[in-house]
């Protein structure tokens, strides 16, 4: 399967949830089926979105975060499954688009081709109870619904097929795109429209 096909099932589910996107084909491919305010494509700084989803899903409780990673990003940071397992934010969802390739910056063997690296095992073994690896469309769309109605920490580790998408650019500089997804988060809280509020 393909990770465009994954992200466009999914992209209605978006709509009211914090998404944080590793930089390259993610971002794009999230940006090509149309930017929300709610997106922050995290540029610059490889590994750390699902550092910043824990963040925000702590100090947000009442918002759902989804993050959109990658192999080769959560490579570089390996200790976030332990930090996600210790501190279990139960309105996280860490999405693992792992597609064995470091894809954006020139397409080289990942360590988990050939399956020389389990990252679902590693977060199994980090201590996440709710860990799903689905290498078909249908168990992706399953484990994502599962995890929309589980109230607890869910990571997904997706087996992707290594293709991006076909051009890169945004009209959407980093600084813009940081100051649009404070400020939605802002005008919700405000409006009460985070999903505690809603009882
Ligand atoms: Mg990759």
């Amino acid at each position: 399967m393909e990770r465009a096909g994954c992200l466009e099932m999914i992209y209605p589910e978006l709509e009211d949830k914090l998404v944080v996107t590793i930089m390259g084909a993610s971002a794009q491919e999230l940006y090509n089926l149309g930017h929300r305010d709610n997106f922050f494509y995290l540029q610059h700084a490889m590994g750390l979105a699902s550092s910043i989803g824990l963040g925000l899903a702590m100090h947000l409780p009442a918002e759902r975060v989804v993050v959109l990673d990658g192999d080769g990003s959560v490579l570089m940071n390996l200790g976030t499954f332990a930090t996600l397992a210790r501190y279990r934010p139960k309105n996280l969802i860490h999405l693992v688009f792992d597609n064995g390739s470091l894809l954006s910056t020139g397409g080289f063997n990942s360590h988990t081709t050939s399956g020389s690296t389990d990252l679902a095992a590693i977060a199994r073994g980090a201590g996440i109870e709710h860990v799903a690896a689905v290498d078909g469309v249908v168990d992706f769309g399953e484990a994502f619904v599962a995890a929309l109605e589980r109230d607890d920490l869910s990571v997904i580790v997706a087996k992707v097929a290594p293709v991006g998408p076909d051009h890169y650019g945004m009209d959407l500089h980093l600084p813009e795109n940081g100051f649009r997804f404070r400020r939605w988060i802002l005008d919700r809280k405000r409006a009460g429209s985070a999903r505690s509020n809603d009882a």
